[in-house]
């Protein structure tokens, strides 16, 4: 290919061209030579982006709708997953609760929805509770947790896993509370807790507090409710074979 071809595509970032090669069939027009190359560009625009969310979004693992089974698990059905990986009540700024015993397939659904989410397009981000916490207490001191929380208000989705395992002093109650209350009406959340509603006050440590963040997460929201035996404990597998 003509270097200047090369260097110029360089300089307007056609990623597609700037390699000096591209694969297109031979005898196409003037016209759908330029086009296949907007098209391959795009293409490649687009993976990359799907590759950056995702890194973005710190799934710790990959977790689909299609591995999940609905008759282990009676608390959610087929046609409710379906609903859920639609997408459409992420754009409707609906949230979700999952609420559940552990093993019971909370974490798996919050990453089934984040990982269709990061590649349909939409910002996510995942924290453990835990996580969440230090990223809000240290986002004045530590440069990470700042470069972090830009990225947290620019999100469309944030999941939190694992509300309610870990206890949380009243500070720290305090910051999650003013995140929230921040994300109201502009980010979806989906959270998980082994821990019901009634269990939240106990979780935060001031029932008042509780009640203004309830009010506001659940004003549009979805709460399943996950409450069979452990998918884990059901399915454990041994070392030993007998
Ligand atoms: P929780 O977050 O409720 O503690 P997880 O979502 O981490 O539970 O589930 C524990 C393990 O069991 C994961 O590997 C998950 O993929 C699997 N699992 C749980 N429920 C189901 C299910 N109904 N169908 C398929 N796999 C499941
Ligand atoms: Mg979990």
């Amino acid at each position: 290919m003509n270097p200047e071809i090369v260097k110029l595509a360089r300089r307007f970032r056609i990623s597609v061209l700037s390699h000096g090669q591209i694969d297109l069939p031979q005898g196409l027009s003037n016209e759908e030579y330029l086009l296949s190359i907007f098209r391959e560009e795009a293409l490649a625009r687009e993976e990359r982006a799907v590759r950056e969310r995702l890194k973005q979004a710190r799934f710790p693992s990959y977790k689909g709708f299609e591995e999940f089974d609905c008759d282990f698990q009676k608390g959610v059905t087929k046609e409710q997953l379906d609903l859920l990986a639609k997408l459409e009540w992420l754009d409707a700024l609906f949230n979700l609760i999952l609420i559940g015993p552990p093993g019971t397939g909370k974490t798996h659904i919050a990453l089934a929805v984040g990982n269709k989410a990061a590649r349909d397009g939409y910002n996510v981000a995942f924290h453990t509770m835990d996580n969440l916490i230090h990223i809000l207490k240290t986002q004045d001191i530590s440069s990470k947790s700042k470069y972090r929380m830009q990225w947290l208000r620019k999100c469309d989705l944030i999941i939190i896993d694992e509300m309610g395992y870990l206890p949380v002093s009243k500070t720290e109650a305090n910051f999650f509370f003013s995140l929230i209350s921040e994300l109201y009406e502009s980010t979806s959340v989906i959270i998980t807790s082994n821990k019901g509603f009634d269990g939240w006050a106990e979780i935060l440590g001031d029932p008042i507090l509780t009640t203004a963040l309830l009010d506001r997460i659940t004003h549009r929201c979805q709460v399943l409710s996950l409450t069979d035996e452990s998918y884990r404990l059901a399915n454990r597998k041994n070392i030993f074979k007998n």
